[in-house]
């Protein structure tokens, strides 16, 4: 045990450094964003998000959209904790039979309008888990999706990019869809 702090105090951290982040790029990215949602929703833009089956690797990234090098919240946009205050849902792994109910539900919480988001390779086409006998399919497979964010995991300014072009892109976001 001794020799294991030993080791542990004279190695420093395991951790590998932070990616290379262009603060400029992303400045740029996150307040087009800000500024799009403003100009859609006339607000910020409140993001909910549903892991319907992820392995969690999609989360660490969504997570880190919120950590100090991101930090989202400043261009106005923020993960909230209900789906009845959010604009987007957002769908992270293949849905799995016990969560498609739920996803459902969660979409019919959802108050108009609103944007549906597969991210990552499981919520696009099944990733990894595709043919699973545990999951109903991709998120398209029980709501209609209106952006795909690829990717295993999709990077965090890859899903900026992919919010982006959602407000940026699409019609007025839908509204009184049925689920
Ligand atoms: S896309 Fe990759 S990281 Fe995301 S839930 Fe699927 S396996 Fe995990």
């Amino acid at each position: 045990m001794f020799k294991h702090i030993l080791r542990s105090l004279a190695g420093g951290p395991v951790t590998e450094s932070a990616p290379p982040a262009s603060d400029a790029a992303l400045a740029e990215l996150g307040g087009r964003l800000g500024a799009a949602a403003q100009r859609r929703l006339g607000r910020s833009l409140a993001i909910r998000e549903v892991d319907a089956g992820s392995c969690n690797g999609c989360e660490l990234e969504l997570h880190a959209l919120s950590n100090p090098l991101y930090d989202l919240e400043r261009f106005g946009i923020r993960f909230v904790a209900s789906p009845r205050h959010a604009d987007v849902l957002l769908v992270t792994g293949p849905v799995t039979k016990n969560m498609a109910e739920a996803l459902r539900r969660s979409w019919d919480a959802t108050p108009d309008p609103k944007w549906l988001v597969a991210c990552g390779a499981c919520a696009v086409d099944g990733g990894v888990f595709a043919g699973s006998y545990a999951c109903v399919g991709p998120v398209e497979a029980v709501l209609p999706v209106d952006l795909r964010i690829p990717g295993c995991p999709p990077r965090p300014a890859e899903i900026l990019a992919g919010l982006l072009a959602l407000l940026e892109t699409s019609a007025a976001p839908v509204s009184g869809r049925a689920g």
